[in-house]
């Protein structure tokens, strides 16, 4: 397919901010689509792979500067220049080559395929030379290009598309586009996007216009799936109430979730983000290979860490570094051993099995695992109809220095991607949110050079006409000034500064990407804050890399915790 006609699809798609507008110019261009291009639709995220592979495009500024120039002949210094005063690189690279274009004629027509082939030589390239090699293949591209086409594929090179989509913005136009607009077939095409991951994949699918044709989709080892999420309730008799008696009821380990899929002898690790952690966690590999049965299977796990010599467990962010350190892995599974605690199994010898009861599921899994404490181990649990006993257990979970339990229907499916109310969670009231920064401020005195006050925001899960994300309060609190002592400044200004997206004087907007645990003592009233509330004495406790920003706390949950806390 001609790269032009997708990159009219950019245009019309960016010159409105009504999502059913979006929906519908996207859905018109679904239904012209060949399946042979469905590569296309990662393209239309600004990807060249599903989301989770980890071969992303990963050109900087810098990068895609060298190029520019290279495409044009005019030197990054001039370029540099004209990008602070128009402010976005595509549009530089766009005037560039219109102006280059007036004064040669050669043009060659890019195609997707050629853009694709290229893009996803990138993240292949290694070793020597590797800048120079990135550059030719970029520069290939741009020549070719016309302006708008230069403007798409810079934005798409520095991974900043700006077209406002997003994948539920496609699984809308995929039901306008096959399913007239079927409410029923947007939920299979979700469902069918929490198993696979894979858009272009699910493309392929709906384009044959049959929802028949979803049923016959499955979980696939070795890619990950999305994890199944749990409701909250306040009291074991409301447990109940909502999952009914007898339920299972599990001790709610405090740690990061990790999937476990083994495929052909080989062990691969997945993040609920879809993050493939495999090389950090060589302990984990070792002791899936030794003490769980079976060929194939996909497990789903809490991995906590507790300190080797005592061998008590360690809160979640004393162990957070563990997921992205890449380096000193050995030295660090040492310090900071993690013990896997298998809960729920969704694959099992060439069967998934997310469609069977939980009961069954379980069983299964305590029949697979050999328990190993601080290595592998089955998810503490009972079955019980017993309120006494299920108090009992839930107190021995905090003595052991568990968050609380999980209560668990006996006969619900595992149902990825969605929080449902079959699987609940029960802990002490501690009031502690999730959060996201979406901007912060330049401190002044001992804390000037870095940003020291945090703007959080809640998800908007009421009001679609608001924004997503809505401000509930300032965070300055429970950081440290010196980074020994735990998260400092330096390292929150390190990792916020490359998201920025607008300054204004010592101000600054930044892209959702940090998410933060956060205590407080009351949340009140304030029209301050676009969430119309204010969090009282916000204290930090922990960063979040494992949750991402879909995942944090939402308005209705505030709206109830205030409710409650009257
Ligand atoms: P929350 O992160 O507060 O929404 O609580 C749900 C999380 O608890 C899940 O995403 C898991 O990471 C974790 N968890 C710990 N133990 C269990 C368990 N036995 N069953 C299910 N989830 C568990």
């Amino acid at each position: 397919m001609r790269y032009s006609k997708l990159v009219e699809v950019y245009e019309q798609l960016s010159s409105t901010t009504k999502r059913l507008e979006k929906i519908k110019i996207l859905s018109k261009f679904l239904r012209y689509l060949p399946e042979d291009d469905k590569d296309v639709l990662y393209l239309l995220l600004g990807d060249i792979y599903p989301e989770y592979s980890e071969k992303k495009i990963g050109i900087s500024n810098q990068l895609a500067i060298k190029a520019i120039s290279k495409a044009t002949g005019i030197n990054t210094t001039q370029i540099v220049k004209k990008w602070k005063s128009i402010g976005d690189i595509g549009q530089v690279a766009e005037l560039l080559i219109a102006e280059k274009k007036q004064s040669t004629l050669h043009s060659h027509i890019l195609t997707t395929e050629k853009v694709l082939t290229n893009l996803r030589k990138l993240p292949e390239l290694e070793g020597k030379g590797t800048v120079d090699k990135k550059i030719a293949l970029i520069t290939e591209l741009l020549t070719s290009a016309k302006p708008k086409e230069a403007l798409y594929l810079t934005r798409t090179l520095i991974g900043d598309l700006r077209i406002g989509i997003k994948e539920s913005t496609i699984r809308e136009a995929m039901a306008e586009a096959f399913f007239d607009k079927s409410k029923e077939a947007s939920k299979q095409i979700q469902d069918a996007i929490d198993k696979t991951n894979d858009l272009a994949f699910v493309f392929s699918v709906a384009k044959k216009g049959k929802l028949k044709h979803f049923e016959k989709i499955s979980i696939e080892i070795g890619k990950p799936v999305k994890v199944m999420l749990a409701q909250k309730v306040k009291k074991i008799q409301d447990g109940f109430e909502a999952v009914g008696k007898p339920c299972a009821i599990e001790y709610k380990y405090d740690g990061f979730r990790l999937l476990i899929h083994k495929k052909q002898g080989e062990i691969i690790l997945f993040t609920r983000r879809l993050e493939n952690v495999t090389r950090q966690f060589p302990e984990v590999v070792e002791y899936v290979k030794k003490y769980v049965k079976g060929h194939s299977f996909i497990l789903d796990s809490e991995a906590v860490g507790f300190n080797p010599k005592t061998k008590t467990y360690k809160p979640f962010q004393e162990i957070s570094q563990r997921i992205k350190r890449k380096y000193d892995i050995e030295k660090l599974q040492k310090e900071l051993p993690v013990e896997i605690n298998v809960f729920d199994i969704m694959y099992y010898n060439g069967k998934s099995l997310i469609k069977e009861p939980f009961e069954k599921r379980t069983k299964i899994l305590r029949k697979i695992i050999k328990n190993h404490p601080y290595k592998i181990i089955s998810a503490k649990q009972i079955i019980t109809s017993d309120e006494k006993e299920a108090e009992e257990f839930y107190k021995k979970a905090l003595e052991e220095n568990q968050e609380g339990i999980m209560m668990k229907n006996l006969n619900a499916p595992y149902k990825p991607g969605s929080r449902v109310g079959h699987m609940l969670k029960i802990k002490p009231e501690e009031r502690d949110l999730d959060l996201v920064i979406v901007g912060a401020e330049y401190g002044t005195g001992k804390r000037s050079g870095w940003l020291s006050s945090f703007i959080l925001a809640c998800l908007n899960d009421e009001d679609k006409k608001k924004e997503k994300f809505l401000e509930i309060g300032k965070l300055g609190t429970g950081i440290k000034e010196k980074t020994e002592q735990g998260v400092s400044f330096h390292e929150l200004t390190k990792k916020i500064k490359p998201l920025i997206v607008e300054e204004q004087g010592k101000k600054v907007k930044i892209k959702p990407k940090i998410v933060v645990a956060v205590t407080y003592q009351e949340i009140q009233k304030s029209p301050n804050y676009s969430s119309g509330f204010a969090l009282r004495f916000p204290r930090f406790t922990a960063l979040r890399p494992d949750k991402n920003a879909n995942d944090i706390s939402t308005l209705s949950e505030i709206k109830k915790d205030y409710e409650e806390q009257k």
